[in-house]
């Protein structure tokens, strides 16, 4: 994520506060009979969230979706939408019940493995708690399949925040980090759940559809409209999902290595924008240089004017039509923005935070990164803009938490204070085995779920140099700043 100066920050707050609209439960198929404890286990539900520092109840608990199946049917101007969510998943638990997260739907229909399941509808953390109660209980490593049909409007109130971002021609696009993706169907919607999906978005005549992965095949319908199919074979977190449907032109490219890319622009801006998305292969080839190879098989950027900021969707980045003018002098400076989300499909999106707390392990590298890149280009200065965040960083350890321990998403501990962590460990261990560290990262740990504490032991073991489990302790961890490395005139503001 990347946020404009004029953009409010409060748009990040998007857990917690938000009470569910729903009164009393809505019920659906009654729930089966105590036939329950099979082979002599007392199966229990699953828990209701998965205890994430700053979303409690985010998730669910007793299970591991493999793959989501998502069919979505949207008709513009009118935002009516009909959708089918098909979850391929493991019991880790003998289950008698387990929650999805939604909000904003009509529930039409929940079956676990083809039968008719029992479900309820109740007030969560930011949005509803769907309960499945399957006709018989589910035992532990089970594989099922559940099914969930439901139906709404894409601007129909809900209970917390949305995920929807509504464009000028009538259509749609998902911006649904953190904890929005439940506003387009039901799922578990927290990033340790990472799983593999395929897409079938219909789009009416005049418009296109997008969605992570790869474009497999369309096909028409009697009226006229298309059903886009689309996968994504590496495991994505329901926060990066990229689906929309809009008035938009198809522009495709390759990197110099010929990785494909397939970037949506509004229609009739093909002109302006192409230029601008030709940049990637050149973004691409600076970041491959430093990370290894991109961890996708097609990239792109979606730009659409329905969205304000920048948002690092898997596969497809999504950009607010408002970022790409040139500065007062001419130069094209969004396009460290362009770099920021395009080092999230490493940090971030193959490589995941295991909870919202460690959202810094994604900023952190974007600013550095987008920093760097500026400064090569002659834009910026890297070593003043990190002294400029030093100074301010104590004030905000006090107020809003250290790097490593934020007490909300999306605040500057977490940008630039992350990459501030980033700095002090280049000018501790040097430019080469910093270069080291960070390559490794994702090659280790691509399409997994990781801490700050991994981080820790993952630059020891590079390094060999067991003084930086102090030394990143403190500057993740810490109340105050620690001095930074090679400048003893850093001072914090008082
Ligand atoms: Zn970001």
């Amino acid at each position: 994520m990347n946020r404009r100066p004029t953009s409010r920050r409060s748009a990040l707050r998007l857990g917690g506060t938000a009470l569910a609209a729903a009164g009393a439960p809505v019920l659906g198929v009654p729930a089966p009979g105590p036939s329950a404890e099979a082979a002599g286990r007392r199966p229990a539900p699953g828990s209701p969230g998965l205890g994430d520092p700053l979303f409690p109840t985010l998730g669910n608990g007793g299970y591991q979706v493999a793959h989501y199946d998502l069919t979505f049917d949207f008709t513009p101007v009118t935002y009516d939408y009909t959708g089918r969510v098909v979850l391929h998943a493991r019991a880790q638990q003998d289950l008698s019940a387990f929650n999805l997260d939604t909000d904003g739907h009509t529930i039409d229909s929940v079956t676990v493995d083809g039968r008719a399941a029992g479900w309820a509808l109740s007030p969560g953390g930011s949005g509803q708690e769907l309960t499945v109660t399957p006709a018989r209980p589910l035992r532990r490593s089970d594989a099922f399949t559940v099914t969930v049909r439901h139906h709404g409007n894409g601007k129909a109130p809900r209970s917390g925040l949305t995920g929807w971002r509504f464009g000028s021609d009538g259509g749609f696009a998902c911006a649904a980090q953190a904890s929005r993706a439940d506003t387009f169907f039901p799922c578990n919607d927290h990033p340790s759940d990472k799983a593999t999906w395929t897409f079938h978005l219909s789009a009416p005549e005049g418009y296109v559809a997008a969605a992570n992965g790869e474009l497999l095949r369309r096909t028409r319908r009697a009226d006229g409209s298309t059903v886009w199919h689309f996968a994504l074979r590496e495991r994505m977190a329901t926060e990066l999902v990229g689906i929309a449907v809009v008035r938009g032109t198809y522009l495709y490219g390759s990197s110099h290595r010929g990785l494909p890319l397939r970037h949506i622009v509004p229609r009739g801006q093909e002109d302006r924008y192409r230029p601008v998305v030709d940049r990637t292969a050149d973004h691409l080839a600076w970041l491959e240089a430093k990370f290894g190879r991109y961890p996708f098989s097609v990239y792109g950027c979606h730009i659409y004017d329905g969205h304000s900021d920048a948002l690092e969707n898997q596969t497809l980045s999504l950009f607010s039509t408002d970022w790409f003018t040139p500065d007062a002098a001419g130069r094209p400076r969004y396009e460290t923005t362009m770099v920021h989300e395009l080092v999230h499909q490493w940090y971030g999106d193959s490589v995941t935070p295991a909870d919202w707390q460690q959202a810094w392990l994604n900023e952190g590298p974007a600013v550095h990164y987008a920093a760097l890149y500026g400064e090569e280009r002659g834009w910026s200065v890297l070593d003043d803009k990190m002294r400029a965040a030093y100074a301010g960083l104590d004030k905000i350890r006090a107020q809003d938490g250290p790097p490593g321990r934020p007490r909300e998403l999306g605040g500057t501990n977490i940008y630039d204070g992350g990459a501030l962590v980033l700095y002090a460990l280049r000018l501790r261990i040097g430019d080469k085995r910093f270069a080291r560290v960070m390559r490794l990262w994702p090659e280790r740990f691509k399409d997994r779920n990781v801490t700050s504490e991994d981080f820790i032991r993952h630059a020891v073991r590079v390094t060999g140099d067991r003084s930086l489990h102090g030394f990143l302790r403190d500057w993740l961890f810490g109340a105050v700043n620690p001095p930074m490395p090679g400048r003893p005139d850093w001072r914090a503001d008082t």
